[in-house]
């Protein structure tokens, strides 16, 4: 197999990421305090898109190139929406789940970061999928502090998620971050032929990388809606989504974010 080469970054501009991934934290935090039954995906998106420019930050999602460019700061994905939902009029309800998923540059430098919130009470079994969504995320962040190559990690989130009952979606993957919100490498949340012939990497102090893995209660399939961005699952079954940005340090994996 051949092991790709990636930008390293010094413990210097580690620091300045953390400077973005805190900004990017507190965005997540002022949209938790919002989320309720009544409040429209909206209004979400305006409280973060505030505080990126309150901190001077840039929202990294605005106008994001695809058919039409992406319009709002943050991507907001409700029940079997998975990712890349389009903020609007649609009001939260009891029993939904609401995947909020948010970045800005501050510095010239990149955080980004994605956290699913439920709304009120939710059924049993979608409680478990956040649970287990999140699960995989710490997961994969312990096992970077352990594994040399992503791949060993990677194998070992698909096998959590799938004893959970639940399945990893494939369409989607993580990212390399840094003065770009997405650079190499790929960061799959599975192992495919593909990872082990020529994608897989170094787990090594100065990696900088976006872990977020999507996990759909049913099958792992996804199609795009006519609005060019959402994305949801096949079977209309609920999805939830975690991500940190996260960097190797010679002390072991650090969520930035
Ligand atoms: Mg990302």
């Amino acid at each position: 197999p051949v092991l790709r080469v990636h930008i390293l970054r010094s413990p210097r501009e580690i620091a300045l990421m953390r400077k973005a991934g805190l900004v990017v934290w507190q965005a997540h935090q002022l949209a938790a305090e919002l989320v309720r039954p009544g409040v429209t995906t909206a209004e979400i998106d305006a409280t973060i898109d505030e505080h990126f420019a309150k901190c001077g930050a840039i929202p990294l999602f605005k106008g994001v190139p695809g058919k039409t460019p992406f319009p709002a700061a943050t991507c907001i994905s409700v029940n079997e929406e998975v990712v890349h939902g389009i903020p609007g009029p649609r009001k939260l309800k009891e029993g939904d789940v609401v995947s909020i998923d948010t970045g800005c540059k501050l510095g010239g430098w990149c955080g980004d970061a994605a956290i699913t919130h439920p709304v009120g009470k939710v059924a049993p079994e979608v409680a478990k999928l956040l649970e287990v969504t999140k699960g995989v995320l710490d997961l994969a962040i312990e096992e970077m502090g352990k594994r040399r190559l992503w791949s060993e990690v990677a194998e070992r989130m698909a096998q959590y998620v799938r004893e959970a009952g639940f399945s990893v979606v494939e369409n989607f993957v993580g990212h390399g971050i840094g003065r770009e919100m997405h650079e190499e490498p790929q960061v799959p949340n599975f192992v495919s032929g593909g990872l082990r012939r020529n994608g897989d990497f170094r787990l090594e102090p100065g990696l900088v990388i976006a872990v977020e893995p999507m996990v759909n209660m049913g099958t792992k399939r996804v199609k795009g809606l006519p609005d060019h961005w959402t994305q949801v699952t096949v079977d209309g079954k609920p999805s939830a989504h975690f991500e940190h940005t996260i960097a190797m340090t010679p002390e072991g994996p650090k969520a930035l974010t």
